[in-house]
């Protein structure tokens, strides 16, 4: 039976980018070698490095003055790394779920954080709006996409201090106005490449202006001077990311990433309304994510939720069970996420309203 992939992380790829990457295991570029056993200052793997940073900009359109690196670490080693470059003073941050609240914490090492607006009060099934910014914080932190809660931003913010985005389980779901941004970054696991490696897309203005010394590995500076081979990076991630980005290319670029995606999840959300046994977690039409769809039984049928899960199960749907703080149901439908495995949520989803 063929299995249809909606986990939130580690989650989907290209197929395109998943045998390409097999084939690099066992003979990497014509080499005869594993891309996992040569030496990343081989011109082989340069030329995959400088391709995936090249790509990367062109995709989302990047305009000079700002730098792409891949580290290992994730989108997490970021939350640190962001205070430690960039917080003098006092930062900003809108808390908008789980991950926004990690970064929160970390950023607390650093000096005075503003919390703008939160929407723990309501188990973040909004996007707080009209918040105020502090005009005297080194940045504004944001999460675009919140995985866990599936409430997005999708229009770039006017801010008039650097805005920084956790764009790690939304990234190349959509066209990006770069230059509203200071820091871009997020692990690769949701919408790019496995687990491994994380990447920041930075103002290289906004560097250099804190007081205190940064440790070397930590500093954005010592990736960027290096072309992301300060250290030995994690290679065959790289090597998998090189592909998804050519596929993004191949398909079209971001502007059709984004057609495709909103006509999955408007199918998605469609179905949760006008189906009796479920409802969406999202307070706000506008704020419903398009690459995580949380919903729930209705009231009524919460009984049922078991039931669901297992017969869903039986016909292929994998990894749809919502995160344990929402409860429920999530399908993650990342870029990667054919039509056609969401028409078969669906026609799982009415079976399921007919038997009761
Ligand atoms: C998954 C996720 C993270 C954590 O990523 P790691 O690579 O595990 O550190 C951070 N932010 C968001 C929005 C995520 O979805």
């Amino acid at each position: 039976m063929k299995k249809h992939n909606f986990s939130a992380g580690p989650s989907i790829l290209p197929e395109f980018t998943i045998k390409n990457t097999a084939e690099a295991v066992l003979n990497f570029a014509g080499t005869g070698l594993s891309v996992m056993e040569v030496s990343h200052r081989d011109k082989e793997f340069i030329a995959v490095m400088d391709q995936a940073t090249a790509l990367f900009k062109e995709l989302l359109d990047i305009p000079s003055g700002y730098q792409v690196v891949f580290l290992g670490g994730g989108a997490s080693i970021h939350f640190c790394m962001i205070p430690y470059n960039l917080l003098n003073k006092k930062a900003a941050y809108l808390n908008t779920g789980t991950w926004a609240s990690k970064a929160i914490k970390e950023a607390k090492f650093f000096g005075d954080v503003v919390e703008v607006a939160s929407s723990k009060d309501e188990n973040y099934c909004y996007i707080p709006k009209n918040f105020e910014v502090p005009a005297d914080a080194d940045y504004l932190h944001i999460t675009t996409n919140n995985t866990i809660f599936g409430t997005e931003i999708r229009k770039d913010l006017d801010v008039n201090i650097p805005l920084v985005a956790d764009m790690s389980s939304d990234i190349f779901s959509r066209p990006v106005d770069v230059s509203k941004y200071g820091i871009i970054y997020g692990g690769a696991q949701k919408n790019l490449a496995p687990s491994g490696v994380g990447f920041a897309v930075i103002k290289e203005e906004l560097l250099g202006k804190v007081d205190r010394p940064i440790p070397t590995m930590l500093n954005y500076k010592t990736h960027i001077d290096n072309g992301s081979m300060f250290n030995t990076p994690p290679v065959l991630p790289v090597f998998s990311a090189l592909q998804t980005l050519l596929w993004l290319k191949e398909q079209g670029g971001l502007g059709e990433m984004e057609k495709r995606n909103i006509r999955k999840a408007t199918m998605l959300y469609n179905e949760i309304e006008r189906n009796k046994l479920f409802k969406s977690t999202v307070k706000h039409e506008e704020d419903r994510s398009i690459m995580n769809v949380c919903f729930v039984m209705n009231e009524e049928y919460k009984d049922l939720e078991t039931e669901f899960r297992e017969f869903s199960a039986s016909r292929g749907m994998v990894g749809i069970k919502g995160h344990r703080s929402v409860g429920g149901f999530r399908a993650s439908i990342y870029n990667a996420m054919p039509e056609e495995s969401v028409k078969a949520l669906i026609d799982v989803m009415q079976e399921f309203e007919k038997k009761h």
